[in-house]
């Protein structure tokens, strides 16, 4: 199927690894010029670098923090009219709320739930003139199955969530279209960390903890970064303006429901 991507321009944020640069590879496929961020600028580089020649495409990269003003300027001064915007950002840390005082609330808050609405607000009123926008978030399978440890996850995610759910019905008739993709486990630098913690701990192998893990999910294993790639993508086609704010679980059927 042809996507219907060929030439348009898009922003993927924090890019230079594991999900955000499995979706950028997977837009470049399809022939989508890019402007990928990160903070540190070496790795950053490198996965331009990867980007074209794995795919040919043109790739922009953006050194910031996609969580500040400078951060989000620097990304739209490089491509101040995208037609695809892929937010993306690092996620909270874990811990117990009775640790965590405002400021932290407010970084997650910043960094997991307003900067995507700040890019959405700068890119969309020109996405509505062109009559053409595709807007993915990236959450979590949290956002409908919390995680205990990760609270300010599960708060400043459901905070997106729900702003974007309104949003998405507002503009869908210019066809500009809002969809979130929720992760469960898949394996990127951030995951890997998280099982070669707890293989330590418990003196096992990493792949044996992958096991254990996965042992209950119906699709018995972890997700690779490529599938999830494919799937922003795909929500990201010029055939899919009739998807509407839709919550796009990729968790290998983790989540026990009849409709999700
Ligand atoms: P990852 O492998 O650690 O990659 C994170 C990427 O984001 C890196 O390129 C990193 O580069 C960049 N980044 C981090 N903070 C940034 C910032 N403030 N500004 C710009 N770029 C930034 O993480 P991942 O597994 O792909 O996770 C991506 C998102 O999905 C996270 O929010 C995570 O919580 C969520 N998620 C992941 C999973 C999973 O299984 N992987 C499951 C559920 C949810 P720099 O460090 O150089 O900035």
């Amino acid at each position: 199927m042809d996507l219907g991507l060929q030439g348009k321009k898009a922003i993927v944020c924090a890019a230079s690894k594991g999900l955000g640069r499995a979706c950028a590879i997977s837009l470049a496929r399809e022939g989508v010029e890019l402007v990928i961020t990160a903070r540190t600028a070496s790795t950053l580089e490198e996965t331009a670098e990867d980007i074209r020649r794995l795919t040919g495409a043109r790739v922009t990269p953006v050194a910031g923090d996609i969580g500040t003003e400078e951060g989000r300027a620097a990304a739209l001064a490089a491509c101040p009219a995208p037609d695809i915007l892929v937010n993306n950002n690092g996620g909270p840390p874990y811990g117990d709320f009775r640790d965590w005082d405002r400021d932290t609330w407010i970084k997650a808050i910043d960094g997991n739930m307003l900067a995507p609405i700040f890019l959405i607000r700068a890119v969309i009123d020109g996405m509505i003139e062109r009559k053409f926008g595709r807007i993915v978030n990236i959450t979590s399978g949290s956002v409908k199955s919390p995680i205990p440890e990760l609270g300010m996850s599960n708060g400043a995610r459901a905070g997106l969530t729900g702003f974007v759910a309104g949003l998405a019905r507002q503009v869908a008739r210019h066809n500009v279209v809002i969809n979130n993709l929720l992760p469960g486990p898949f394996l990127t630098d951030r995951l890997r960390g998280g099982l070669e913690k707890a293989a330590r701990e418990s003196n096992r192998s990493v792949d044996e903890v992958i096991q254990e893990r996965t042992a209950k999910t119906p699709a018995g294993r972890v997700g690779d970064p490529a599938e999830f790639g494919d799937a922003c993508a795909f929500l990201c086609s010029a055939r899919i303006g009739f998807i509407v704010g839709q919550n796009l679980l990729l968790d290998g059927g983790a989540f026990n429901s009849a409709s999700t």
